[in-house]
């Protein structure tokens, strides 16, 4: 038995206009400072005002969100009563607005017990909106809630069917003024959700077309994007893209260079979308023999030919670097600016994170330790997996 779950989702120009038109009393935007001072709170502040809904903001959200502050959020969700919770920015905000809503409808559980089993029975205090600011999370559309751990620098990979939003608006405006690195990093990790969606375990019917249309709308917009942030119809396109696989993958599972890139991006603060297009060539290369024919429909499908060969899947994996070369970004983590010796050092806690990760359940097959590390060493150097 599958589930496939979804919000409502408004998309394109002008689709902040359903604001307009909600019923209710208070809103409670979950956000970061940075969304204040650019005027994207105002923005949707001013469509709720349409709709007679005050608003009160959470504007503490830092990037890889800690348990602490999803903590914290809760307390204020509890003081002010919203009935409605709205994740605004990446993310980080998103996945912040999804706990804190759990926790504020279920005061009883600890954050780490949000789990996929049993019901939360959430919707009897407030309901959910998501409105992403950056093209690539896909937060807005998944259930999967990540938050950090900072004792353990450890993520913690949570969240529930029942969690999901309840209307997401991707708005393609709201994504526009991204700087060209964020643009590439985010864009990128809407490029890793559709090839692990695609080639993951827990892939279905319902989830592979999602899948092989982001892929190749990211290969064909995210570089126009990146280099014209005044390209409205490659923004918008990377927009439907990251919501795309967001769908795709939040609803089978992510695999290997999200279980490694979760641990990179702890130990060393590397963003997300980053570490994970870094790590994605690698894990190519490795379960290139497993599956050969999904990486290649998937190479096919993103215009790139081949005969559906193991050597046609290792092109693959070529083909991204080349899209992260273009779009500037690294594709070994040193030239992601990560010493040798600190590397080093963490070297076996990353592999032992990365085996423990959730993404790694859904892995073409389990890898053990010291193909992991191996994986790891290679990455750091840029060379290509030979097994
Ligand atoms: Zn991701």
């Amino acid at each position: 038995m599958w589930n496939f779950v979804s919000p409502r989702i408004v998309f394109g120009e002008g689709a902040l206009d359903v604001l307009d038109e909600l019923h209710g009393r208070l809103a409670l935007i979950v956000t970061d400072a940075n969304m204040v001072r650019i005027g994207s709170v105002d923005k949707v502040k001013a469509h709720l005002a349409k709709a007679g809904i005050n608003v009160h903001i959470f504007d503490q959200v830092e990037p890889d969100p800690s348990v602490q502050t999803a903590l914290r959020g809760a307390e204020i969700a509890r003081d002010v009563q919203p009935d409605w919770i709205v994740g605004l920015g990446g993310g980080s905000p998103m996945d912040a607005a999804k706990a804190i809503w759990v926790l504020y409808e279920r005061p009883d559980i600890e954050p780490a017990a949000i789990g996929p089993f049993g019901e939360l029975g959430l919707r009897k205090k407030a309901r959910l909106i998501t409105i992403p600011t950056t093209s690539g999370t896909g937060a807005e559309a998944t259930w999967a809630i990540l938050l950090t751990d900072t004792t353990e620098k450890r993520k913690m990979g949570l969240g529930n069917l029942e969690n999901v939003a309840d209307i997401a608006i991707v708005d393609p405006e709201m994504a526009a003024g991204m700087p060209p690195r964020l643009t590439a990093d985010t864009g990128l990790d809407a490029l890793v959700h559709a090839v692990e969606g695609y080639t993951c375990s827990w892939h279905t019917d319902l989830t592979d077309g999602l899948c092989i249309h982001a892929a190749r709308l990211v290969f064909k917009y995210l570089p126009r994007a990146v280099s014209n942030g005044q390209d409205i119809e490659a923004r918008e396109r990377m927009s439907n893209a990251a919501t795309c696989a967001g769908l795709g993958f939040g609803n089978a599972m992510a695999s290997m260079a999200h279980a490694m890139g979760h641990t990179l991006g702890s130990a060393f603060h590397i963003p997300h979308g980053r570490a994970v297009a870094l790590f994605l060539p690698y894990s190519i290369e490795f379960f290139s023999s497993q599956a050969p024919e999904r990486f290649a429909e998937l190479a096919a499908f993103a215009g790139f030919p081949n005969d559906g060969s193991e050597q046609a899947a290792r092109e693959f994996a070529q083909h991204i670097r080349g899209l992260c070369r273009q779009v500037g970004n690294p594709t070994s983590v040193s030239e992601a600016g990560i010493g040798r010796k600190a590397y080093e050092e963490q070297l076996d806690k990353l592999v032992d994170d990365a085996l423990n990760d959730t993404q790694m359940i859904t892995a073409l097959r389990a890898p053990s330790f010291e193909e992991t590390r191996k994986l790891f060493v290679y990455a750091y150097e840029g060379k290509t997996i030979d097994f």
